[in-house]
């Protein structure tokens, strides 16, 4: 759906026309997974797949929410009324955005929001991010509060921590706010100092091909609570702040001062070596040299899967069998338990690779999965 067909959405809803259209995109992390809680380095680009909200302020405190995407009539709320926690809906996420906006002190006086999405939800592609991040930059706009992406983001998350009540870290938010087109964002999230790395996959002959296993994370909740946990008790008996701070080669003496701890061993081996990986592919990405990032996808994917231990059959396959059909690299991408898979591929093995994949999961008997091209895109900003 694009920009006029939100707009005529609007209109169509709520009987008058909308101030503006704005989109945020999904994202697709590159790499740097299970980093972002640990103070560490992650890595995402946009995805081409955005969420558009059609949006008109109003003055009466009420909130009017409306997704084409979700059955029913727009729910109607009170700003006054928003309350953490009190709402299990896809309504928590705008409404939330709302919330955390007050609760910075900004006065929202309401506003009828109309919302329309091609971003697969439930893949591990951050639709949740790219609902948050376009309601908050369309407040933005027609408020004139004038934050920058990474406050806009600090907010979203907020939103989906505190209000919606999912951990989550900040990487989702910054990636769908702060994106550029044919680069992908090298993200310090200690201190959300970032920088734009290009990532030109079309002009070195390479495409980069997303596979949606259509396994839900949705139950992953626990198990990412748990890794979290195991995440902090290994920071903490390593005396330092996060993960973080522990360097690459610092990692062995690590290591063997966690002594029996096997499991935070793991976690903290992944974590160590995950934050060096982000800092080689973006040395390489410098230096123009695409081709060798493929391995170090693969180790990280390793690393997730043996290690961090939040893969699952359909990640692996999908990553073992692009592997065997000439990727250069793969790997699980998001938080794991299901979701979505990368495969770096030359664009002559594009066929091949999705054909093998397609055809591993029939023979292995799983729903089929979706395939497509990623091509490195905008971050949020205003349409119409
Ligand atoms: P992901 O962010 O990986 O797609 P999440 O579970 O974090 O998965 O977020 C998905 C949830 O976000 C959906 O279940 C729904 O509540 C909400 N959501 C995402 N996109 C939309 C949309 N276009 N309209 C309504 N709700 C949406
Ligand atoms: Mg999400």
């Amino acid at each position: 759906m694009g920009a006029l067909e939100v707009r005529e959405g609007f209109t169509a809803l709520y009987g008058t026309a909308p101030e503006g259209v704005w989109a945020a995109p999904g994202r697709v992390n590159l790499i740097g997974e299970h980093t972002d809680y640990n103070d560490g380095f992650v890595m995402p680009f946009a995805l081409p797949h955005t969420t558009l909200a059609a949006v008109a302020r109003r003055t009466d405190g009420v909130l009017r929410l409306h997704s084409a995407d979700m059955p029913g009539a727009p729910v109607e709320l009170r700003v006054a009324d928003l309350t953490p926690e009190s709402d299990r809906n896809w309504t928590a996420y705008p409404a939330g955005v709302v919330w955390a906006l007050s609760q910075a002190g900004h006065e929202m006086t309401g506003a009828d929001i109309h919302l329309s999405s091609t971003v697969p939800t439930g893949a591990g592609l951050s639709s949740s991010a790219a609902l948050e991040v376009v309601v908050a930059l369309a407040l933005n706009d027609l408020h004139g509060l004038n934050l920058r992406g990474w406050q806009l983001a600090r907010l979203c998350q907020r939103a989906e921590n505190i209000y919606v009540g999912a951990p989550t870290g900040i990487m989702d938010q910054t990636a769908s706010a702060c994106c550029e087109a044919g680069h992908a964002l090298f993200l310090d999230t200690r201190d959300l100092s970032q920088r734009q790395i290009p990532f030109d996959l079309a002009a070195e002959g390479l495409r980069l091909l997303v596979v949606d296993t259509r396994v839900g994370h949705a139950h992953s909740d626990g198990e990412y609570g748990r890794r979290r946990e195991g995440c902090e008790k290994g920071a903490a008996l390593l005396g330092v702040d996060a993960l973080r701070d522990i360097p690459a080669d610092g990692l062995d003496a690590a290591l063997d001062r966690l002594g029996d701890e096997e499991e935070v061993r793991r976690l903290v081996r992944h974590v160590v070596t995950e934050n060096a990986r982000v800092e080689r592919v973006v040395s390489h990405l410098q230096s123009d040299d695409l081709r060798s990032i493929g391995p170090i996808l693969t180790e990280g994917h390793i690393s997730l899967r043996d290690d961090f231990r939040v893969s699952c059959p359909e990640l692996d396959l999908v990553v073992d069998t692009a592997l065997a059909a000439g990727a250069l690299g793969a790997r699980m991408t998001g938080g794991g338990f299901g979701g979505s898979a990368i495969a770096l591929v030359e664009e002559t093995d594009v066929e091949p690779v999705t054909e093998a994949i397609e055809k591993a999961f029939t023979t292995a008997g799983h729903t089929p999965p979706r395939v497509f091209e990623a091509v490195p895109s905008a971050g949020a900003h205003r349409v119409d």
